[in-house]
């Protein structure tokens, strides 16, 4: 029986927007381990006890494998066909979590590769993955399609940026009846992360204005940024 922790290949995914280290280093690319290939997707796992057991108690096969066909469905229904899918997933940790709790969807330089990076959360285990991985999969189509750079995982463009494409990617998604976070609930994050930004005068008022003007809209990221040099906010790094 294959081992299905075993490194079948090593990947590196180059980006056009670098994460820079606190010491100041420039850090262009990352390194993935794939594991297994179910589905047509390569799967990479990212586990705090690296045993098969733990491997199988935490990510059954029969999970994964409609997991890895789940990822592929929806990346086509967006218009996505790339080359290569990674599924990344890690395994939940309260204090090692390198990634939000949402995940992350980065895209290649070459835009022939989405990774997909997922933890196995609470918040996964009362929701189930595929609410998540629509939001993923948005994210990953606005890189894919250039409206957005390719980012590295770890760069953080700030709070406020991300509440305002979520208005446009949770509009799109119930534009086309898929799951997607409330208005309300999309509302009720954009007015919390305003308010926490001492320049902007009426948060709330803003917030609600803002998702009047790009619920449900396609936008870049120029666009957003520029919404935000009018709140006098800027991203948070070169994005
Ligand atoms: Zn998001």
């Amino acid at each position: 029986m294959a081992r299905r922790l075993e490194i079948i290949q090593e990947l590196k995914l180059s980006y056009e927007i670098p994460y820079l280290t606190d010491r100041g280093e420039i850090i262009d690319s990352t390194a993935v381990h794939i594991n297994e290939q179910r589905q047509g997707v390569d799967i990479s796992y990212a586990l705090l006890e690296p045993t098969e057991q733990n491997l199988d108690e935490l990510f059954p096969s029969s999970g994964i494998d409609s997991l890895a066909q789940m990822t592929r469905r929806i990346l086509r229904d967006l218009g996505m066909d790339p080359p290569r899918i990674i599924l990344q997933l890690w395994q939940y940790s309260p204090t090692t979590g390198l990634y939000s709790v949402e995940g992350r969807a980065p895209v290649n330089k070459q835009r022939d590769t989405v990774l997909i990076i997922l933890t196995k959360t609470p918040f996964i285990y009362k929701f189930g993955y595929e609410l998540v991985l629509w939001h993923q999969a948005m994210h990953a189509k606005d890189r894919w399609e250039h409206r957005f750079p390719s980012t590295h995982p770890l760069v953080e463009a700030g709070e406020w940026l991300d509440a305002l494409w979520h208005f446009s990617i949770d509009g799109r998604l119930q534009n086309w009846g898929k799951p997607h976070y409330s208005r309300a609930e999309r509302l009720e994050e954009a007015t919390r992360v305003l308010e926490e930004l001492s320049q902007i005068k009426e948060p709330q008022a803003r917030a609600r204005e803002l998702c009047h003007e790009l619920w449900g809209k396609e936008v870049t990221l120029a666009q957003l940024v520029e919404i935000g040099r009018g709140l006098g906010v800027e991203p948070a790094s070169e994005v």
